[in-house]
Formats: C-alpha cells, sequence, structure tokens
C-alpha cells in the first residue's frame, strides 16, 4: 500500500460561469427602494476574461417602483471584466506566495491575460477583505511545456504538481498534489479560509480525482 509516498490531492472548486441571465431579478438592487417588479428593456453584451467565455449577455431591467434601471449578469460574472473564477484562482495563488508574474503565467496556460497589476490589486483586495496575510505557502513556480496539467509549485521544500483543469462541462479546477498526511492538513487549513472567500469548495481525493 506504500501509505507514506502515496499522494493525495487538495482540488479547490471553482463556482461556474455562465454566460446569460437565467433568473429575473428578486428586488430592486438601489438602497431603499423596496420594488419587485422589474421591466426588462434590453440585453448588452459584456466583455469578459475568462478560460471560457470571451463575453457574456448582461440583462438590463427597470424598477417599475422608482424607475431607475440596474444590470443583472450571468452567475459567476459581476460589474468587474474578469470572472469570479479568474478572480478567485488568481486571488488564491497571490496569496500563497506566487508572485504577480507567476500568477499571470499560470491563467497564461488556460488561455487568460491579465497584468500583473491586475493580479496585485486582486490579491490585495481579497486580503482586505479577509484580514489575513498573504504567506510564502508556495516558494516558486516551475512551468511546463506541457500546459497547464504539469506545473510544479515549491512547497515545504518539495516540488509539488499542480494543475489548473477546465472539466467538462465548464468546471474550473485548482489541483495540488500532496505526498504526507501532514502536508495535507497543513494546506487545507491554510486553503479553506481562502476558498471560503472566492465561494470555492475544497475537495480532498487520491491520485485518481
Ligand atoms: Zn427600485
Amino acid at each position: 500500500m506504500g501509505a507514506l509516498n502515496q499522494t493525495m490531492r487538495l482540488h479547490v472548486i471553482f463556482p461556474g460561469v455562465e454566460s446569460t441571465v437565467t433568473a429575473s431579478p428578486a428586488r430592486c438592487p438601489y438602497r431603499g427602494c423596496q420594488g419587485k417588479q422589474f421591466r426588462f428593456r434590453q440585453t448588452v453584451l459584456k466583455p469578459l476574461r475568462d478560460m471560457v467565455f470571451d463575453q457574456v449577455r448582461a440583462a438590463r431591467y427597470q424598477c417599475l417602483t422608482c424607475h431607475r434601471t440596474f444590470r443583472v449578469y450571468p452567475i459567476g460574472v459581476r460589474r468587474a471584466h474578469v470572472s469570479q473564477r479568474v478572480e478567485g484562482l488568481a486571488s488564491i495563488l497571490y496569496l500563497s506566495g506566487l508572485s504577480s508574474r507567476e500568477v499571470s503565467l499560470v491563467l497564461e496556460q488556460v488561455g487568460v491575460h491579465l497584468a500583473r497589476s491586475w493580479v496585485c490589486d486582486t490579491g490585495r483586495a481579497v486580503q482586505r477583505n479577509l484580514r489575513v496575510k498573504r504567506q510564502k505557502v508556495f516558494e516558486g513556480l516551475e512551468m511546463s511545456a506541457n500546459g497547464p496539467e504539469a506545473m510544479r509549485v515549491k512547497y515545504h521544500g518539495a516540488w509539488a504538481r499542480l494543475q489548473v483543469t477546465l472539466n467538462p462541462p465548464k468546471e474550473l479546477v485548482l489541483t495540488v498534489d500532496v505526498t504526507s498526511e501532514r502536508d495535507m492538513q497543513s494546506l487545507r487549513q491554510w486553503l479553506e479560509p481562502l476558498a471560503r472567500a472566492v465561494q470555492a469548495n475544497l475537495l480532498v481525493g487520491d491520485a485518481n480525482r
């Protein structure tokens, strides 16, 4: 059974992204308005940085109580020009110690091109919200010519496989391989609050999942 060297995998599963709005608004977003009835005005194309969609369709509604208009975004999209899962992935890697350059490189591997300054700003915003300090949990990144499924990060002094995969139909998963129960526990402890902050789920699996 070789329990000593058994590879375990920690998966961070990010929330999905939809390309269209699937639910109508429940209440008016403006402060002080209790409006619950709306008129659909138009569909608005929104450019997006994401590994699947380069644009999504937002919907513009008018509140029948206060007559102001507002936009409703698809699941996984907000006013920002970057999808929530890209933000989540970038924040987790940045707060775990990778440099903004390294985070940009990982994102590039999955087809998302974002400036280093954006990585810093986004990571710092999550850091402020969470009141968590950025830590050198990962002490370096090694890229591979074989794509996003064969990168490595230095973790507790050893190189661990790091993968970013897009599972069908469109689930984004960050996976770190660890080889001891102790490493798994500490990595899990570190990632749990970060994952919660970006609405991602942690899943511990064996080498097959
Ligand atoms: Zn209103």
